[in-house]
């Protein structure tokens, strides 16, 4: 479960969050849409910390963090709840598929090298690269390159995966490969959070909508009553865009 109240964020005094709630039940697909700028990449990175926030309270799966924060070890804590997947798969260039998914079990959670080894053959195999375990990053197609670092995601063992914009940088076709490994990191239960500008894919994928513009959440709800019945006239006029 994540329970995100009032966080408020700023950079140079200009208030990107503004005061963001959001609830999200165990095992939801949430995704964040809404206009550039507007705080969805922002809100992210509060949500494992990687942004400190100004204000507000995060807990995911019963680990609660206030700001200011206390206690230092509860950004460790937090953040080793979740696993984050960029639109540019960042994935180190020097090493193997298999090194890839191998090394941050190692160095993060301190897996057994041979236990990471076999957790990272099922989790490519979970998203269909078993056998490219010995290719380089530069050998492969920025789709099979991005199912790699969600193979990477779920080896880390995570209550929430935070994908930010994970299809943007990909054509249609490979676009598909990428939905495809979510909607199994979906199945197995794994809470996600996804920032996208593709509003097909976050209808097909989500089972809760965020709408998201200056900084605040101006309406919640299920992809129904999101795309098709919007009760907010800002989010209505926002989606005609996408028409
Ligand atoms: P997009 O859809 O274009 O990715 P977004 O909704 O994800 O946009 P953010 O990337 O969260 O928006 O950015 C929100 C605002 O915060 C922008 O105006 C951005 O310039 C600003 N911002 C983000 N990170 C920083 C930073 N580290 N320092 C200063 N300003 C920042």
């Amino acid at each position: 479960m994540i329970e995100i109240t009032n966080v408020h964020k700023q950079f140079n005094n200009r208030t990107v969050l503004n005061g963001i709630n959001l609830h999200a039940e165990t095992g939801n697909v949430v995704t964040l849409i809404g206009p550039s700028g507007t705080g969805k990449t922002t809100l992210l990175r509060c949500i494992n910390l990687l942004e400190e926030p100004d204000q507000g309270t995060i807990e995911i799966d019963g680990v609660r963090v206030q700001i200011p924060i206390k206690n230092k070890n509860d950004i460790l804590t937090l953040r080793r709840k979740t696993a984050m997947v960029f639109q540019q798969y960042n994935l180190f260039r020097n090493q193997t598929v298999l090194q890839n998914v191998v090394q941050p079990q190692v160095l993060v959670k301190r897996t057994n090298k041979q236990v990471a080894k076999q957790r990272a053959e099922t989790f490519l195999q979970e998203v269909g690269m078993q056998d490219y375990q010995k290719y380089y990053p530069s050998q492969l197609s920025g789709g099979q390159q991005q199912r790699v670092s969600i193979a990477r995601a779920l080896a880390l063992d995570p209550k929430v995966i935070l994908f930010d914009e994970p299809t943007s940088a990909l054509d249609p076709e490979l676009s598909r490969e990428v939905l495809n490994a979510i909607h199994k990191v979906a199945d197995l239960g794994i809470t996600i959070v996804l920032a996208t500008h593709e509003m097909q894919f976050a209808e097909e994928i989500s089972n809760q909508v965020v709408f998201m513009e200056n900084g605040n959440v101006v309406e919640d709800g299920t992809p129904a009553e999101i795309f098709h019945h919007p009760a907010n006239e800002r989010t209505a006029r926002f989606l005609e865009n996408y028409r």
